[in-house]
């Protein structure tokens, strides 16, 4: 075995957070190593290459904000843009800072455990190579463990498969193959709209329906592009005014506190217009009582049943379980006019449901469908996952898979009890909403406290069984009420293609933006008191 390197600090994950995290950790003069598992920066935008991915946020809403010259220096070819170019800007932003020389690729880790006598963490990778570092920060992401469906006979195909988390690096083509789509979510749809332009058949399977919403992008000029550079101060200073990150926040008023003429007008306005404003910007209580949100989501069932010729199709493409905006609302182009094409067939499997993946392609209870590729849009152990697949223990051998077995419980998102030095990005009871955005102030609030401890001779940080409570009951009370915590979905915590995912947790932090930051503000202002330094 070798020898451990030995680090101040270790951030696993080279995405969005990841990186800003080593930008900011090294102006602190400290010796950083990021392990990342793929062959390249980027994170979310490395792995999702899947036909038609792209941003549902504004691009320029989205990047970096912290560097003018990064402003300055990057143009956005589109007001929402596709996966290369997104990866491209994370590439550019690699190079600009020069941040490759401290990430080490195809390094996944595997093991991470806390040695109190160290009080440092000792991390391992699958390839053996282990590490010291007194500080450990995960930027794994939300959004980072890829489930497959649990249906037997997926190795059996004897066409190509793809989940659309783990995309080949080359090109797939569609034209005059038959493909099937497995999975209706913001993913699906995304892949749905794309493939459908060129695939001799498309067959999807749906299992659930999602309220999907029209996109509306559009290319941004050399004026254009110029005119946003101009307004970026003001873009993110919106940003952090709005409850989650978006330029978009909830209208004021009320669904009824408005004519039936005046509503349906605000409702046509939205859907007209581009990105997340009809579920984030709209009357501001569709997403908490029952009868405004069955409003809204009887206005999309009617532009659903407009825009699908056969009547049959569009029923099972509206929803009926759950109402508009309660799961994350898909964003697209064209997407209800693909099942309008002779070539696409819609599988409800609710009526005939999947038994079994075979040689050939896809076995429903009534026929076996034949396809020449299957795509698995079936989406991640979300959340907690990408933290269950790496065997974290704290204190004691305590391991965090047994720490959040009733579900997450942590210190403002950022840190968990009997896990001392470990500090999380984008972990559960974390503000997520506009995710780069969020991921600029908690790296900032992470690399203070780090910054609080090499200068107070700090070497064990952790947060209070007390200061556990209190926030996780916060973020607990919080989520009261909101419709989307009555749903399945894994901003519910369920996915039922993992083992013990079946039962709804409270896993994100639903209050405003604003107020998260004002919480984690007070804690840095009073020298981090609430925590347990030594
Ligand atoms: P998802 O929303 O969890 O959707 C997974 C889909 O697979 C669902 O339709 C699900 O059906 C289906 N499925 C899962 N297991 C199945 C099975 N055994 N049989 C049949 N169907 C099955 O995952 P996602 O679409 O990858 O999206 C996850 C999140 O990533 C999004 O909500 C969004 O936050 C993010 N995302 C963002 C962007 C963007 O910003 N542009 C794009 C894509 C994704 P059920 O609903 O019935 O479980």
């Amino acid at each position: 075995m070798t020898e451990p390197q030995d680090f101040d600090v270790i951030v696993i994950g080279a995405g969005i957070s990841g990186l800003y995290q080593l930008y900011r950790l090294r102006e602190l003069g400290l010796k950083v190593r990021v392990l990342e598992a793929g062959t390249g920066v980027g994170g979310t935008w490395y792995w999702n290459r899947y036909p038609g991915a792209r941003f549902d946020s504004e691009s320029w809403s989205y990047g970096y904000s912290f560097s003018k010259e990064l402003l300055d220096e990057w143009d956005w070819t589109e007001h929402f843009s596709p996966q290369p170019e997104t990866l491209r800007y994370l590439n550019f932003v690699a190079d600009k800072f020069d941040l490759r020389r401290d990430i080490q690729f195809r390094s996944r880790v595997k093991a991470a455990h806390y040695d109190e006598k160290r009080r440092g963490w000792d991390i391992a990778l699958e390839n053996g190579d282990r590490f010291h570092s007194r500080f450990m920060v995960t930027a794994i992401g939300p959004l980072s463990a890829p489930t497959m469906p649990r249906i037997e006979g997926i190795p059996s195909f004897k066409g190509r498969s793809f989940h659309t988390g783990t995309w080949p690096h080359e090109e797939v083509k569609f034209e005059g193959k038959r493909v099937a789509v497995i999975g209706t979510g913001a993913t699906g749809v995304q892949t749905i709209q794309e493939v459908a332009k060129t695939a001799g058949t498309l067959t999807i399977f749906q299992r659930t329906p999602n309220w999907c919403a029209p996109l509306h992008n559009a290319k941004i000029g050399k004026e254009e592009m110029a005119k946003i550079r101009a307004d970026y101060p003001a873009i993110f200073k919106r940003c952090q005014e709005t409850f989650s990150c978006f330029v978009h926040t909830p209208d004021p008023r009320g669904v009824f506190e408005v004519s039936d003429v005046e509503r349906e007008a605000f409702f046509e306005k939205l859907y007209a217009e581009p990105g997340f404003g009809i579920w984030q910007g709209n009357f501001k209580d569709i997403l908490t009582d029952r009868k405004a949100n069955a409003l809204i989501s009887d206005f999309v069932a009617r532009k659903i049943r407009q825009r699908v010729k056969d009547q049959a199709v569009a029923e099972k493409l509206i929803p009926k379980n759950h109402g508009f905006g309660t799961r994350r609302v898909p964003l697209e182009t064209k997407y209800y006019e693909v099942y309008n094409q002779p070539n696409v067939k819609l599988v409800d499997i609710n009526e005939t449901p999947i038994e079994r993946i075979t040689e050939k392609g896809i076995k429903t209870s009534d026929r076996e469908y034949e396809f020449d590729i299957i795509i698995y849009a079936t989406g991640f152990d979300a959340i907690t996952g990408s933290f269950d697949r790496i065997d974290i223990q704290g204190e004691g051998g305590l391991k965090l898979k047994t720490r959040w077995k009733e579900g997450p419980q942590t210190y403002l998102g950022v840190m968990v009890e009997s896990f001392p030095n470990m500090m999380m990005l984008m972990g559960p009871h974390t503000a997520l909403g506009n995710i780069p955005r969020s991921i600029e102030y908690n790296v900032e609030w992470v690399t203070g406290l780090i910054r609080h401890a090499r200068d107070h001779q700090v070497s064990r940080i952790a947060p209070t069984p007390d200061g556990v409570k209190s926030w996780t009951d916060h973020v607990k009370a919080l989520g009261v009420g909101l419709l989307s915590n009555e749903i399945d979905s894994w901003m519910t915590g369920i996915n039922r293609n993992v083992e013990g995912k079946t039962t709804r947790i409270i896993a994100r932090y639903s209050g405003s933006a604003p107020a998260y930051r004002e919480r984690c503000d007070a804690v840095a202002a009073d020298g981090y008191k609430e925590l347990a330094l030594a």
